[in-house]
């Protein structure tokens, strides 16, 4: 790789600290796609709004997110695709690494149990929409 300026190396260490929370990274990985409201991020991460709000203002900060004004509520986006891109990678290197320190202790996790999802409740314009349509969520 070419030389990195310190700019560039500072802007990435910024970036890796917005990401680096698990709520945070809860947050990013419900916004795919068209995005959601912070009803629906309370109601799935089961967390209360101050919470969800001071999570999302870093990630705003850091310009992982961006708002959109939608009537008396706002839908929050993922700014650019490449924060997936890290998301999915860095979920793909943990899950990688729960896997191998399972066979190493020679365990076999159960599959069903281990995928399960508690979703909450959800009344956000987007679910009710899905609702109606007779799909919910994606799992
Ligand atoms: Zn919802």
């Amino acid at each position: 790789m070419t030389s990195i300026d310190n700019r560039q190396i500072r802007e990435a260490a910024s970036i890796a600290r917005a990401i680096s929370h698990p709520v945070r990274l809860q947050i990013l990985n419900e916004l795919r796609g068209e995005g959601a409201y912070v009803m629906h991020l309370t109601a799935v991460l089961g967390r209360p709004q101050a919470n969800i709000s001071q999570h999302l203002m870093v990630l705003r900060e850091a310009g992982l997110v961006t708002a959109i004004r939608d009537g008396m509520t706002v839908l929050y986006q993922i700014s650019d695709p490449q924060v997936l891109n890290i998301v999915d990678d860095l979920l793909a290197l943990a899950q990688k690494r729960i896997e191998s320190r399972g066979l190493a202790a020679g365990e076999m996790e159960s599959k069903q149990g281990g995928r399960r999802r508690r979703r909450g409740k959800c009344r956000c314009p987007r679910c009710s929409q899905e609702d109606r349509s007779g799909r919910h969520g994606r799992g």
